[in-house]
């Protein structure tokens, strides 16, 4: 029996998965011939693009019954070793058990963790919405301020970093406050940004639609000024200025899984393994990279992904095709995304632009309610259905948006 080993159940593992078996089905082959084996901590998709949400703790999605209607072996583990001479990936079980399990193809899916830098006070005042267990974390302190007497502290939030995450986090707390507080409370936002504007990486485009939200739902930028340290009641920035704040949440940045330093190859600034074109990790050709681990090149105009989930999706749907093709003596094919979409959510409204440009295409109610669809049906996993996850499969492989 050979084995094809997916790391990580995220949006790239689990579109890696479906593609892998769907091919292996119209291929003829059982599973007894090719196992698929996705690897990961838990059997569920984190819906990472709602942890800014109220309520995280429910932005999961079971992924058991979907791998088990497409014959994919789920292992209930972490990678913790890569070894590509070996052909193995070393396993750690949630009881500490320790396991070998050998690969004829790997795909390295394990995605990407929020950037710390070593600011003093962050690693224990700072909150964010990165992982699952930190918006759970952030949720349960949001609620314990409402035990906590009235101060400018307990009523700021501070967001570091002016980025899309931290944009859709901070136009989301004015209501969760006030749902929290009280209609009445007096409470305060503020997004700090060390760049000179907000969302330095959408361009200039759809820069006034944003201001123009964050003035609507009273969200303060504080621009040109990084966090110089963070304690329990406050931040101070690096032009002196002090915030009082019991809720500093730190969105500056992510990182690849540091698994992609485990493999020979060149990676970016983001620690994003540079792939080839059909995905393969250069120089170790039983290895294929998808997802927010991975630099590829999207286009013939040179754009590379993005650690988004689009890209996260696409990706993994042609790296689990390649690795599963390789194997079944199928040519392997070039990862091409000719389309790039954003739908920023903006607390009451949104926008959706299109374009590496980001052009704004649509905004106000028709954009939030897109947002709601994308966020509460597009991104989740298709029905636990063999017709149904393979044609989500082919989708998420071939349709461009
Ligand atoms: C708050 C927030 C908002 C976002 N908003 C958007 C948005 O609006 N639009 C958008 O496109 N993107 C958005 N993103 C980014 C998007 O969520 C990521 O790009 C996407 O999740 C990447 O998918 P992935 O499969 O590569 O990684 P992930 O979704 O991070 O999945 C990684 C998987 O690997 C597993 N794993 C990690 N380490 C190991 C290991 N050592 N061994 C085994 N398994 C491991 C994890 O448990 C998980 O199952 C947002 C992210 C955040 C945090």
């Amino acid at each position: 029996m050979e084995r094809l080993v997916i790391v990580g159940a995220g949006f790239a593992g689990m579109h890696a998965a479906l593609a892998a078996a769907r091919l292996r089905d119209i291929s003829g082959v059982s599973p007894d011939e090719l196992e698929i084996a996705v690897v990961a901590p838990e059997p569920h998709l984190v819906i990472r693009p709602r942890l800014y949400e109220s309520a995280p703790a429910t932005m999961t999605a079971p992924l058991s019954p979907l791998f088990d209607s497409i014959d994919v072996r789920y292992v209930r583990a972490s990678v913790d070793r890569i070894d590509s001479a070996d052909s193995t990936v070393g396993i750690v079980e949630a009881d500490g058990a320790r396991r070998v399990l050998r690969y004829e193809r790997l795909v390295l899916a394990a995605g990407s963790q929020l950037f710390r830098p070593n600011i003093p006070g962050l690693a224990t005042y700072g909150f964010s919405v990165d992982q699952l267990e930190d918006a759970i974390t952030l949720d349960r302190h949001l609620m314990g301020l409402a035990h906590r007497p009235a101060s400018a502290s307990r009523n700021t939030v501070v967001v570091a970093g002016g980025g899309f995450t931290g944009i859709e986090v901070a136009t989301e707390m004015p209501s969760r406050l006030r749902a929290i507080l009280g209609s009445g409370a007096d409470i305060r936002v503020v997004i700090l940004d060390r760049n000179d504007v907000i969302a330095p990486a959408m361009g200039p485009n759809p820069r006034p639609l944003i201001e123009q939200a964050l003035q609507g739902t009273g969200v303060e930028t504080r621009l040109g000024a990084g966090v110089e340290a963070l304690d329990a009641t406050g931040v101070t920035l690096s032009n002196g200025e002090r915030i009082e704040s019991a809720t500093v949440i730190w969105a500056g940045g992510m990182r690849a899984s540091p698994l992609t330093a485990q493999l020979e190859a060149e990676c970016d600034r983001s620690g994003r393994v540079i792939v080839d074109a059909d995905l393969r990790v250069p120089g170790t050709p039983q290895v294929f990279a998808a997802g927010d681990t991975a630099r590829a090149v999207t286009d013939s105009l040179g754009h590379v992904s993005l650690m988004s989930c689009q890209h996260a999706n696409r990706l993994g749907a042609v790296a689990g095709y390649n690795a599963a093709a390789d194997l079944l003596g199928v040519a392997t094919e070039p990862y091409r995304q000719k389309n790039y979409v954003t739908c920023l959510d903006l607390g009451p409204t949104a926008i959706f632009t299109r374009g590496w440009d980001s052009q704004v295409e649509i905004t106000g109610d028709e954009a939030k309610a897109m947002k709601r669809e994308i966020n509460t049906k597009w991104i989740y996993p298709p029905r636990a259905d063999r017709t149904a996850a393979f044609e989500a499969s082919e989708w998420a492989r071939l349709v461009d948006y």
